[in-house]
């Protein structure tokens, strides 16, 4: 994540003091806003979950779960849904929490994966995901970060 080097008020340097930084002008503290990232755990009839291949680095190549990060203002759970249909072109419902991953790869500050429900649309890659598709757990394609690991084995599939 970028951190800022000059006070946006008064253009001096800042000078790290614990989790912030402070203005070693005009004494004023910054602080850092979390990125967050959110993700879906779906399952086809079959039990077997819905991965994504991700077209762009970090982890080019490799399979994530549907996700991304919130806006600016943006629901949690309407934020996951929008990921998932730009990824996969699947309308889903987005249910309980899973899990709270800290400090996921991948520049999220930190992952929140909820259960989802497909409801509408069909399967086809698409945003910054180039191949999509259903696997089981003894099938996995190569996984791309440690917070995906994770979330597919706390899944239970
Ligand atoms: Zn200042």
């Amino acid at each position: 994540m970028e951190i800022a080097r000059h006070c946006p008020s008064c253009g001096a340097a800042l000078a790290p003091e614990g989790r912030f930084q402070r203005c070693t002008g005009c004494r004023r503290p910054y602080f850092r806003d979390p990125k967050v990232g959110v993700g879906v755990v779906v399952r086809n009839d079959a039990g077997q979950l819905l991965l994504v291949r991700r077209g762009n680095e970090p982890a080019r190549g490799l399979w994530s779960l549907p996700a991304g990060f919130v806006d600016a203002d943006e629901d949690p759970r309407a934020a996951a849904a929008r990921e998932c249909l730009e990824e996969t072109g699947l309308l889903v419902e987005v249910g309980a929490v899973l899990e709270v991953y800290p400090s996921a790869e991948g520049a999220a500050s930190f992952f929140l994966t909820f259960a989802a429900t497909v409801v509408g649309g069909e399967l086809r890659a698409g945003d910054d995901a180039d191949e999509v598709g259903f696997f089981s757990t003894d099938h996995l394609p190569p996984l791309a970060f440690e917070s995906t690991r994770a979330a597919v084995n706390d899944a239970g599939i």
